[in-house]
């Protein structure tokens, strides 16, 4: 999750901890804070207020350009200290238009130039920040612009994607292509008239886009946009910018902020809400970062030697134990919450930062908007001098409120290893994984029929509730599903591979806590095998949306089974209590076979029972169901939320690698 795409999905790193080193870093905690949401820059009646948070600057100054590059400074002002180890001045404000960096002394020396950790607006590849009054980057209707109101995080069906991935395919008929603006076009379809963009995402009927970075980053030359350069984007430079490069001008700091706001309004209007991915725990540099020329060594953990400490694998990690750092993390997801109406965020390594920090977060973003919701990695990708039980990790998800977790439970178990390509799963015939799967299921909550410690991964109920817990088989990170299928089952035909997907997202859909895909995966969209593609073409990345015509059986499932998550508050219970009563699993003991029901009109279901039964073996297998009036909703890698027919119950054939799923009203 960062710009080597590192994932470490097993406890092991995080839980293994470290020998609670000191922290030499000890001294920032003398440090005066500033929790106040208008440090840098102020635009008010009076002219532009200038202020820098550096407790340990010898002298600070703001220069005034008259462009974002390749310029001469039209004005040059020194700050004076005041309280709060916050340095102030005061400008015309004839500057509005113009941009500005921050430079300080420390130490007897000036560092370079920076546009401040607090930039809203910035000009090319983000080296100076802009003087811009945001009520002019706000789209027409903007003042009335809502996300979908969500009463509770198991309602939501979480759509992963990147800006790139979804519009650059010559077939997704989409006119900005790789922008912001690619989300905001009605009406495109494939050359044969399949619908393409956020038509496509209405017709599937997912909930929420969870859009990978898009605040500014560094990776990408934004001057030099015509070399198509690709980047997930896991290297932050201005987190409170969006990036240039999704924007049709990089030049005009107003382009980005409004491009990123009419993508918001387009999916809105929609009905869709947006989540952003986040990503404070490193950033792309660490001397010459914004943190360090604004307040050295402060917004960072170090080790003994006084190097940086790299739990994130990037090279850095930060430091949200430190109280100004917190208030940096705090402030900048309500600010992306106010102003730019983001109705969730996705936290990338989220175990670098402490419990509590966390735990402010999601309360901070509730009394914003209650629909707001919070769900990050459980886990770090190196080790860290913050104490493992003060880690947001995964197994201290139940001490934080508000906070859920990915399950790499399920993810591994349904699968198979997410680092051994070749490693099967329970929906790809290897045995041993079916406890693993059930505690998906029950989404890691305590449960008298699941037996934790045959758990592959998390040996205890971790989850409190099914609202801390996200579902999936894949995500941006390591092989696609379609990838690791064909690495995982190299003989199997095309047609094998693809009732392996259906009956993978099967039970992550129908599983208990919140279900999230990766975009064009309804449409067995694969990366040619590349597993880590962070910084791979477009010729790897894009989504070939011919596909959608070629795998129409797919990607008709998978609306299907979306309508019938949708449809059925029994796969949406909100608490643990309910789950451990209404979920009775059959005394099934066989390798590759789970069978279960969702008993008593759960969560207000019209349904009185719904029998699941997952066939993850390569041979069709016998399940003895209860006599009754059953509707068949799945069978045999077919769906229909409605049913396709009936049957009295009795001994029943699963086929070969599939869902069976019937339900009864009596
Ligand atoms: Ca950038």
């Amino acid at each position: 999750m960062c710009t080597r795409g590192l994932t470490f999905g097993l406890m092991s790193i995080g839980a293994a901890g470290l020998s609670a080193a000191q922290n030499i870093d000890s001294r920032f905690d003398s440090f005066p804070t500033y929790a106040g949401e208008d440090l840098e820059l102020a635009i008010s009646q009076q002219g532009i207020k200038f202020s820098l948070w550096s407790p340990e600057a010898d002298a600070v100054r703001v220069r005034i350009y008259p462009t974002d590059r390749n310029s001469d400074p039209l004005e040059i002002i020194d700050l004076t200290k005041g309280e709060n180890g916050v340095w102030r001045a005061i400008a015309s404000a004839d500057h509005i238009g113009h941009f500005y960096t921050f430079q300080i002394a420390h130490r007897g020396k000036w560092l370079d130039e920076t546009p401040g950790i607090w930039a809203k607006a910035v000009g090319t590849n983000g080296h100076r920040a802009a003087i811009v009054n945001l009520d002019d980057t706000d789209p027409i209707a903007w003042e009335s612009d809502k996300g979908p109101k969500v009463e509770s995080i198991n309602d939501v069906v979480l759509y992963e994607m990147h800006h790139r991935d979804f519009s650059m395919h010559p077939s997704s008929g989409i006119v900005h292509k790789g922008k912001f603006l690619a989300l905001t076009e009605q009406g495109t379809t494939t050359p044969s008239g399949d619908k393409t963009g956020i038509d496509h995402l209405k017709e599937l009927g997912i909930t929420h886009v969870h859009i990978l970075p898009s605040y500014d980053y560094n990776s990408v030359d934004e001057a030099n946009l015509q070399s198509n350069q690709y980047n997930w984007g896991y290297d932050p430079y201005n987190y409170n910018a969006p990036e240039g490069s999704y924007s049709t001008d990089p030049a005009n700091p107003i382009s980005r902020i409004r491009e990123m706001k009419e993508m918001i309004q387009a999916l809105h209007n929609a009905g869709i809400g947006v989540v952003m991915d986040v990503v404070y725990n490193h950033t792309a540099n660490d001397d010459d970062s914004n943190f360090s020329l604004t307040a050295p060594g402060y917004y960072y953990r170090h080790r003994q030697d006084g190097s940086y400490s790299d739990a994130s694998g990037c090279g850095n990690e930060t430091a949200s134990d430190r109280q100004q750092m917190r208030n940096f993390i705090i402030n900048s997801v309500k600010y992306w919450a106010s102003e730019y109406h983001i109705d969730g965020f996705r936290f990338d390594l989220m175990a670098i930062h402490d419990t509590e920090t966390m735990t402010e977060v999601a309360k901070a973003l509730k009394e914003i908007n209650p629909s707001i919701f919070v769900y990050g990695e459980g886990w770090t990708a190196g080790d860290s001098p913050l104490p493992v039980e003060r880690r947001a990790l995964k197994e201290n998800v139940a001490k934080m409120e508000g906070i859920a977790v990915f399950s790499d439970d399920i993810r591994d178990a349904i699968k198979g290893h997410y680092s051994n390509a070749a490693d099967r799963g329970f929906a790809t015939g290897k045995p041993g994984n079916e406890e693993t799967v059930k505690i998906g299921i029950v989404a890691s909550t305590a449960h008298p029929q699941v037996d934790y410690t045959k758990g592959n991964n998390s040996k205890f109920a971790y989850a409190s509730s099914p609202s801390q817990i996200i579902n999936y088989v894949s995500c941006h990170d390591d092989l696609t599903l379609t990838d690791k299928l064909a690495k995982s089952m190299p003989d199997a035909s095309v047609e094998e591979r693809l009732r392996a997907a259906r009956l993978a997202q099967t039970i992550v859909f129908t599983s208990q806590g919140t279900p999230f895909m990766f975009a064009g995966e309804e449409v067995f969209r694969d990366k040619h095998g590349v597993h880590n593609s962070y910084k791979s073409p477009d010729s790897i990345n894009a989504i070939d949306w011919t596909q959608k015509r070629t795998y129409a059986d797919q990607f008709n499932y998978y609306k299907e089974l979306i309508r019938l998550r949708k449809e059925h508050p029994a796969f949406r219970m909100r608490t643990a209590e309910e789950i451990a009563k209404n979920i009775v699993f059959d005394k099934v003991y066989e390798p590759n076979l789970i069978s279960y029901s969702i008993k008593n009109n759960a969560n207000g279901d019209e349904w009185k029972e719904i029998k699941l039964v997952f066939n993850g073996s390569d041979e069709a297998k016998t399940v003895k169901v209860g006599k009754g009036d059953w509707t068949i909703i799945a069978e045999d890698g077919k769906i229909n939320a409605d049913g396709m027919g009936n049957t009295r119950g009795g001994n029943l054939t699963v086929a070969p690698r599939s869902a069976l799923i019937l339900a009864r009203v009596k």
